[in-house]
């Protein structure tokens, strides 16, 4: 948001007020914005970012396998072919209900008619907000390159160090969470120790780093069934990953973390375990779920509300078995070109908002080298099968022809190879100096030793 701060406010846009404005340029919004930009209806659509995240590979960019380029896109290009949309990059800060205008980072305002919001989730540390400087999350572009420079130092200052206790405090990555994201960092970081950087160290012994995958439900991939959950699960261990099950982490702290009374030395924790909706959904002053979702109607408006919409992460809506839609990209996605389809009618001709059913495509996720599992109602597919399907399903889903196939040939050339393309470590993937210049001061020490005999 820094860059953000020089910009001239964006007031222009807010005296149009008849115009629908959408916050949140990720899944839900921009396929709301495509549906009622073809429609021709002026539309302002906020993000805070200016490009729009593939989160699904995000993963990959956090653990070397693909650059940031390979998984965003920036929203104007996307948008560029419907003209009466316009893009604004600013951070809604706060929602004033009453007088219908939204507030910026940059203390500009954007008034609106009707309001759709779709700004997502974030992380969510349990009650214990000071974890979340010690054990990053994987939601945006900058957590990833957090990721991917704190995994990567790790092995470096292992290589520094001839203490073989340091050595192997740094080589142990503790995951917490085994939802999807915790199951494909934890094969995704084993893969990359084990076959990639075990071959570039010298005195560290990167294969022999050591992965811990720690969930406190009764078993990882909850939401996929028992049967998939127990594939999971062997198909890690092969690669060398402990699975801890119905282990509940106690205390996280720099160099350890705790968890069933015991306290182990890590190098770095990563954070997979919690996601609550996006903040801004609590000031809409709408009825909200535990986790901070947004409760709406079938047609997707905030109860209580008028002409305000929740959709994607930031919206509990109830699904036809009468539990709350999933935090999926797919729910996302078909709410958005829902209701922009929907608002377009009712625009046009008055007809009323249709209600949104939800169509499943079915649920999958990696497991580590070339393993994939995929379920939908009775099809369970596992391995070489499931990870094709999962792809297929991920290029498909990428924006853009350039993105599909640079992220096929990366993935073709790792499979022959096992390289990582994205081994960089550099400053602007570093948060701040400090850490880095903790880093050096760490492993300095060791350099002495490292020269003795
Ligand atoms: C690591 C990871 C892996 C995932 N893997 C999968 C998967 O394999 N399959 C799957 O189906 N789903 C997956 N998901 C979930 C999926 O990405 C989300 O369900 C989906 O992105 C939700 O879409 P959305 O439009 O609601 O929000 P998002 O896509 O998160 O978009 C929200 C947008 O709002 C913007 N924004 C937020 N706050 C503000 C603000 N205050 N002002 C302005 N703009 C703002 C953000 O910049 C962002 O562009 C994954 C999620 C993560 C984090």
């Amino acid at each position: 948001m820094s860059a953000l701060k020089d910009m001239p406010p964006a007031e222009p846009v807010a005296s149009r007020a008849s115009r629908i404005v959408i916050v949140g340029a990720g899944f839900a919004g921009l396929e709301a914005a495509k549906e009622l930009g073809k429609a021709g209806l002026a539309v302002v659509l906020l993000d805070r970012q200016n490009h729009h995240l593939f989160q699904p590979l995000l993963y990959q960019v956090a653990t070397a396998a693909l650059s940031a380029t390979d998984v965003a896109e920036p929203i104007r290009k996307i948008l560029r072919r419907y003209e009466s949309v316009q893009v604004l990059l600013g951070e809604v800060t706060s929602i004033d209900m009453a007088g219908r205008v939204l507030h910026l980072a940059d203390g500009s305002s954007v008034s609106f008619d009707y309001l759709i919001l779709a700004t997502g989730a974030t992380h969510s540390y349990f009650g214990h907000p000071e974890w979340g400087r010690i054990a990053p999350g994987l939601k945006t572009l900058a957590d990833a390159r957090k990721i991917r420079a704190q995994s990567l130092l790790a092995f470096e200052r292992a290589e520094r160090t001839i203490d073989p206790e340091e050595q192997a405090r740094h080589m142990t990555i503790a995951i917490v969470g085994g939802g999807p994201t915790g199951v494909e960092l934890a094969g995704s970081l084993a893969e990359l120790s084990r076959y990639t950087l075990a071959r570039d160290f010298r005195s560290a012994r990167p294969e022999a780093a050591r992965i811990m995958l720690i969930e406190a439900g009764p078993r990882i991939l909850a939401a996929f069934s028992e049967k998939i959950s127990d594939y999971a699960k062997r198909r890690l261990e092969k690669l060398g990953v402990e699975v801890f099950v119905g282990t509940r982490v106690e205390k996280i702290e720099k160099r350890s973390i705790t968890f069933d009374g015991r306290t182990v030395p890590v190098g770095l924790v990563l954070w997979a375990a919690g996601v609550a909706a996006s903040p801004l959904a609590a000031q809409l002053g709408a009825e909200t779920d535990r986790t901070g979702r947004v409760l709406v109607d079938e047609a997707m408006r905030a109860k209580g509300l008028d002409k305000v919409f929740v959709m994607g992460d930031a919206a509990h809506f109830v699904g036809v078995d009468g539990k709350p839609l999933p935090g999926l990209a797919q729910v996302a996605k078909q709410q958005g070109r829902h209701l922009g389809r929907s608002l377009a009618r009712h625009f046009r001709d008055g007809a009323p908002l249709e209600p949104f059913i939800y169509r499943g495509r079915g649920n999958t996720a990696i497991v580590g080298r070339h393993a994939a599992v995929f379920e939908q109602g009775r099809t369970k597919l596992t391995g070489w099968i499931a990870w094709l399907f999962w792809a297929v399903i991920h290029v498909y889903l990428l924006v853009g022809f350039q993105h599909r196939l640079m992220v096929s040939l990366q993935w073709l050339w790792r499979y022959i190879t096992f390289e990582r393309g994205a081994r960089l470590v550099t400053d602007d993937s570093i948060e701040s100096r400090p850490p880095e210049a903790a880093a050096a001061r760490e492993a300095a020490p060791t350099i002495e030793r490292a020269d003795q005999p």
